[in-house]
């Protein structure tokens, strides 16, 4: 591993300072950038530790929402009894990914931002575009079971590992930065995330020193909020494909839905088309079904992850029916 500098930053504004210099880099949980830091994937010069900083809090907004610190561990928010409640989805997501140990380290910002499980990204010998820009994707022609069929290009089609940024997708929520000029902004989460293109080095609109100070949830949509993941075995594994869902049905027609799928796509990736194929139509399997067919028109398969395009369609149906009959 390469020698590094290590300070703990004491207030956030310190913090993006400190990241401002050349080769610095945030740590927090370290569960992923331990790793990658190990197999000489990442090189940071100077590691510049955000975890003590006073952003753990989850706190009510006047709006209904809640605000999630950048720094609340995956475990807390978890736990958290107003997210258990007003944000199932979420909280469903977060206990399905990774361990309870992980989640005890790893934090929201952290999460957020932790990078693919492509295993040619963490294969140094391997060509990868993500790891070395303009090298060549080796998971294109390669054993690709476990990659993205939405959003993808020929220089990359790996999928994004997370569960939560799912249910936060599903849910609208906005990220907060603070950049080094002391600016605040928010981003949707959607627009968060960059798709691959030709340049999958670059997976978000991060400005230089920027940090995640906090997720912002708006007030809980209407309806019935359920997340699926379907994985090779039943705990400590990424998704194949899972599902976040919220469904607004009574007896009549669907008034709302939102649908967001992980383990397709280089992002979270919210589907409008699903929805539309939703809204306005009876709860039966016909509509889950027609949705399904809108949220995978465009996917494409790469081979031996061609299974994920109907598995994703099956999920969501499910997914659908669950929560229309626990409405
Ligand atoms: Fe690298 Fe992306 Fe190709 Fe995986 S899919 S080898 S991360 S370029």
């Amino acid at each position: 591993m390469k020698p590094f500098t290590y300070e703990r930053a004491r207030e956030a504004p310190a913090a993006v300072a400190a990241v401002s210099k050349d080769g610095a880099k945030f740590i927090s949980g370290g569960t992923n950038l331990l790793d990658l830091m190990k197999l000489g994937i990442e090189r940071p010069s100077h590691l510049v530790d955000i975890s003590r900083l006073p952003l753990r809090e989850i706190e009510e907004l006047p709006d209904g929402g809640l605000r999630i610190g950048a720094q609340a561990t995956n475990s807390d928010v978890a736990a958290d009894a107003r997210v258990r409640t007003r944000y199932p989805v979420l909280s469903q997501a977060l206990v399905s990914g990774a361990s309870g140990q992980l989640r005890n380290k790893a934090s929201t910002g952290g999460n957020l931002l932790q990078r693919t499980r492509c295993p040619y990204f963490y294969d140094t010998a391997a060509d990868c575009n993500k790891r070395c820009p303009g090298s060549g994707c080796s998971a294109i022609g390669g054993f690709n079971r476990m990659h993205a069929v939405l959003g993808t290009s020929d220089s990359c089609i790996a999928a994004h590992p997370s569960d939560m940024a799912v249910a936060m997708t599903a849910l609208a929520a906005e990220i907060e930065l603070l950049g080094p000029d002391a600016s605040v902004r928010r981003v949707g989460i959607t627009d968060f995330y960059r798709l691959p293109g030709d340049t999958p080095h670059i997976e978000t609109v991060l400005r230089p020193a920027e940090m995640i100070t906090g997720v912002v949830l708006p007030p809980p949509p209407p309806g019935r909020q359920l997340y699926r993941k379907v994985r090779d075995r039943a705990s400590y594994e990424f998704a194949l494909v899972a599902v976040a869902v919220v469904l607004s049905a009574g007896e009549g027609p669907i008034d709302a839905a939102r649908v967001a799928f992980g383990g397709v796509a280089p992002r979270p990736w919210r589907s409008v088309e699903a929805e539309a194929a939703l809204r306005g139509r009876p709860a039966t399997m016909a509509t889950y079904r027609a949705a399904a067919e809108a949220a995978m028109r465009d996917a494409v398969g790469r081979g031996h992850n061609d299974f994920k395009i109907d598995l994703a369609g099956r999920t969501l149906c499910r997914t659908l029916a669950q929560a229309a009959r626990s409405g």
